[in-house]
């Protein structure tokens, strides 16, 4: 039986060297499937993951359809037994629906990587039509952690180091899901994206972790417990149980 798996998590959880992995194990087994991705830090037409690894895979744009995508394979003799699709987060909730449909008709596996949220805390549509629809959403067991040390669930975006909650969910050119991204030409007109990941208390009270030194730095009274959190980070990962 085929399955649609939504495997989610923060940024930096692990997603896309999963994807490449399951992508070498079913190979491996003798399987043959294709690779897609939308807007990869690597550029268009790639795969790749923070840990380096890098492959080559079907860029997805708003006209791709992955039914048409299968068949026409099929159609020239390909064998397709599993779809891996990254970024999934950037398809559309019609393109999710595809995937769902070469799932039901034509017993195709497909195994879709995400972030579930964006910066501003919503459901990418994408997303969420995953969830909606998917046989089994799986959240990634390798966890991001915030500056404090406990567990990320958020992704924060920051445009020249602040931390903003409003703008387009997507950014053009917005293709680095990193921490420091898209450098700057040093023109200093271009705004600087950036990406972290926070839990959810320091999400909710905007404290990054450039945000945090400054007001270490500065030794400020701070108005919770900045220090607290840094002294539980500087032990070692967070406990995840959070103070009250
Ligand atoms: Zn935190």
């Amino acid at each position: 039986m085929a399955e649609l798996v939504f495997f989610s998590g923060t940024m930096d959880c692990g997603k896309s060297t999963l994807a490449l992995q399951m992508d070498h194990n079913h190979r491996a087994r003798g399987r043959s499937g294709v690779r897609f991705s939308r807007n990869d830090r690597a550029g268009e037409s790639r795969i790749s993951s923070r840990l380096g690894l890098e492959k080559d895979a079907v860029e997805v744009g708003d006209g791709t359809d992955f039914w048409e995508e299968v068949m026409r394979r099929r159609t020239q003799g390909q064998r397709v037994d599993y779809l891996i699709c990254d970024e999934a987060q950037f398809y559309s909730p019609e393109q999710v629906e595809q995937l769902a449909k070469v799932v039901d008709e034509i017993d195709v596996d497909v195994f879709a990587f995400g972030i579930t949220a964006d910066f501003r805390t919503r459901l990418f549509p994408g997303s969420q039509r995953l969830i909606e629809l998917a046989d089994r959403v799986q959240v990634l067991q390798v966890e991001a952690l915030c500056w404090c040390g406990r567990r990320a669930t958020h992704n924060a975006r920051t445009v020249d180091g602040v931390m903003v909650t409003e703008g387009a969910q997507v950014v053009v050119g917005d293709v680095d899901m990193a921490l420091e991204t898209t450098a700057s030409a040093g023109a200093g007109s271009t705004p600087v994206v950036g990406y972290e990941t926070l839990c959810r208390r320091h999400y909710m009270r905007r404290v990054t972790a450039h945000g945090a030194n400054l007001m270490a730095e500065q030794d400020q009274l701070l108005p919770f417990e900045v220090d607290a959190c840094l002294w539980r980070g500087a032990g070692g990962p967070g406990t995840g149980q959070g103070a009250p």
